[in-house]
């Protein structure tokens, strides 16, 4: 989504731009989330709140988050700085600029999506957020004012009101919160495909080609070394590689500290008389169920580990289980639970403008949980800058510098 995005608002722009892909657009991560584009994600994973859920979390055995020990250890020097960024100075900072960020991007999706005629994709009534008690509910205050104090419309709603708007969910839930300001693609490799036709029909250059390495061109510029075909020479080059981005710029001698949150999801038939309307975060099963074109779509939460790890199972099986507890869930759709990296800075704010370190070299990554819905509002920051004009919203808070990029 992230390079799709600054592809087209560059070609909008008037650049004469290239998309390398090396698989199909929407191909990877960008095809397997909940497709939940919402103001409520202002709130990163590391807020304040963290610390206290700390001791549980690190039992290792629960569905919000796990981790591999070696990971971890390899790891923590990123770990203890994403910590680090759960106190309130860092967590106002993060949450408004990822306000800025997830506000403009409903914008620009808006706009992309009619341009590409793919409006019937998304669905614009919100999102639930589920509690199996009134004490769950009210530990999740926090969160709630942090939503306020941005004015995210939302409401709670107790188990019959939420029938009245969501029947599929009858009353299993005593409560819950309406999140209003909340969009919901129902096939989110669908939309970025329908991004890219619209890039590939306005003239953009679409090469399915793995990009090796990149090196700077002999006077100004870059050379783009792909497989299986010839260098090729550009101005300038954006990196938006998601989760693989940290091992093209690696041989720049770039050093990006990223971490993996892995997630898994797997779609499901419903038994239920009534279907589920919209996306839902079931907060007691830790996961987000969302009605997509291939079913019933169970997200699951945080895995910490390498990229490339083996899958594990455990947390998308625990949530299954939970969600039963409630809902009609029916039989398992897919052969194979699908697997994915949310590519996750130590600010949980991605980096996105000109690369500090090499002229020319421009970075939009490191989007963690909200990377399909703010793909949009990154490119309308990138091209800003890109093209020297005023940026869209303040860029310093997302700048590659920070992290020595
Ligand atoms: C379980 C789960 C649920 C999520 N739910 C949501 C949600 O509800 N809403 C939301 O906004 N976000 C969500 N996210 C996060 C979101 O999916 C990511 O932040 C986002 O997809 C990242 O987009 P991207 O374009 O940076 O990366 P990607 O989609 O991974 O794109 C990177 C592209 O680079 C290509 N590539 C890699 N290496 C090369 C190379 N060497 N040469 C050429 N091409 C290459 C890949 O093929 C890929 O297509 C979720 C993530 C997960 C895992």
């Amino acid at each position: 989504m992230v390079g799709v995005c600054c592809a087209l608002e560059l070609q909008a722009r008037g650049h004469r731009v290239t998309l390398f892909e090396r698989g199909e657009p929407g191909g990877e991560t960008s095809s397997g989330n909940a497709g939940v584009a919402a103001r409520s994600s202002l709130v990163p994973l590391n807020h304040p709140g963290l610390w206290q859920s700390l001791p549980s979390l690190l039992g290792n055995r629960g569905g919000a988050l796990r981790y591999g020990p070696a990971y971890a250890l390899r790891r923590a020097g990123r770990l203890a700085a994403f910590l680090l960024q759960a106190r309130q100075q860092p967590f106002e900072r993060t949450t408004a600029a990822l306000d800025a960020l997830i506000v403009h991007s409903r914008q620009r999706h808006r706009h992309w999506a009619s341009e590409a005629r793919a409006q019937h994709l998304w669905r614009s009534d919100g999102w639930f957020y589920l509690y199996r008690s009134q004490q769950a509910y009210a530990a999740a205050h926090p969160i709630r004012a942090s939503w306020s104090r941005f004015g995210v419309a939302h409401e709670t709603l107790d188990a019959h009101a939420l029938r009245s708007v969501e029947p599929g969910l009858g009353t299993a839930y005593p409560v819950a919160v309406w999140v209003r300001d909340a969009d919901a693609a129902c096939d989110p490799r669908q939309v970025v495909q329908a991004y890219a036709s619209l890039f590939v029909g306005n003239g953009g250059r679409l090469l399915q080609a793995t990009v090796q390495h990149l090196s700077p061109a002999p006077g100004q510029g870059w050379l783009v070394h792909a497989a299986d075909r010839p260098e090729e020479q550009v101005d300038e080059v954006v990196v938006a590689l998601g989760p693989w981005s940290p091992g093209l710029l690696a041989g720049l001698g770039l050093k990006v500290p990223m971490l993996y949150e892995r997630g898994y999801h797997m779609h499901y038939s419903w038994n239920g008389t009534q279907p589920l309307l919209r996306p839902v975060y079931d907060t007691g099963a830790a996961c987000v169920l969302a009605p997509m074109a291939g079913g019933l779509r169970l997200s699951t939460g945080v895995e910490l580990n390498e990229l490339d790890a083996p899958a594990s199972l455990a947390q998308l099986d625990m949530a299954e289980r939970a969600v039963r507890t409630c809902l009609p869930l029916g039989a398992r759709l897919d052969t194979q639970a699908w697997k994915g990296a949310r590519p996750t800075l130590p600010d949980s704010r991605p980096a996105i403008g000109p690369s500090a370190r090499l002229p020319g070299l421009w970075l939009a990554l490191g989007h963690q949980h909200i990377g399909f819905s703010t793909g949009p509002g990154t490119a309308a920051l990138l091209g800003s800058l890109v093209d020297g004009e005023p940026a869209p919203f303040d860029p310093s808070p997302f700048s590659p510098g920070r992290f020595r990029l």
